[in-house]
């Protein structure tokens, strides 16, 4: 089975929880130290296997293979797909059954995350996720005093809910900008400010 190792947590004696995202299912794992496993990461693609333990209720973690891509070993591209995959838990941390989007979606993003800027990539990708989920709203109305936007900019909050630049006392971006993002989910037209701004309010989580 192959996943996305979206979070790991330490426990007693170097003994780690690892949860990965799988094609169907977020999968939380024990893994026991010892000096003959491979080396694993936050971010990884895996190939791996579970077996049921005795010694947890966690479903062991074996058999571990890195599926390595070339861009893992550029230092500020692996670290900004980890704090990619660190929204995915953060978003997907409570559901265990999840639909094939999530890996899909994950697997066309590490594809494209050495040819093009990854701040780009993932703000493309959160769109289509919001896209996925029905929560990519409408540019027409502001989420604070439910007004009409009216305005040559608008701003936008946590997934991406438009208001006001007034309401939310922040300037924004233009208006047919925003409308072209969300209609496209391409920030081609974006420059690098802009672009700056949706991957900051996209680390604001899911
Ligand atoms: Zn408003």
């Amino acid at each position: 089975m192959q996943g996305f190792i979206v979070h790991i947590n330490r426990v007693k004696d170097e003994d780690l929880i690892v949860t990965i995202l799988s094609e169907y299912k977020l999968k939380t794992t024990y893994r026991f130290y010892g000096a003959r496993h491979s080396v694993i990461n936050l971010g990884y693609l895996i190939d791996f296997e579970t077996q049921i333990s005795m010694r947890s209720n966690l479903a062991q973690l074996r058999s571990v293979i890195h599926l390595a891509q070339s861009w893992n070993i550029d230092r500020d591209r692996f670290y900004f797909w980890q704090n990619f995959v660190k929204l995915f838990y953060g978003h997907l941390k409570d559901v265990e059954s999840i639909d094939r989007f999530y890996f899909d979606l994950l697997v066309s993003c590490s594809k494209k995350w050495h040819k093009q800027s990854p701040k780009r990539v993932a703000v493309e990708a959160f769109l289509e996720l919001l896209q996925f989920e029905g929560r990519l709203h409408s540019l027409e109305y502001c989420f604070l005093c439910e007004e009409k936007i009216e305005d040559e900019s608008a701003a936008l909050a946590r997934a991406f809910l438009p208001a006001h630049t007034e309401c939310i006392h922040n300037k924004g971006l233009n208006i047919n900008k925003l409308k072209e993002l969300f209609r496209t989910k391409k920030t081609l037209f974006l420059d690098d400010d802009e672009t700056e701004y949706l991957y900051m309010i996209m680390n604001e989580g899911f």
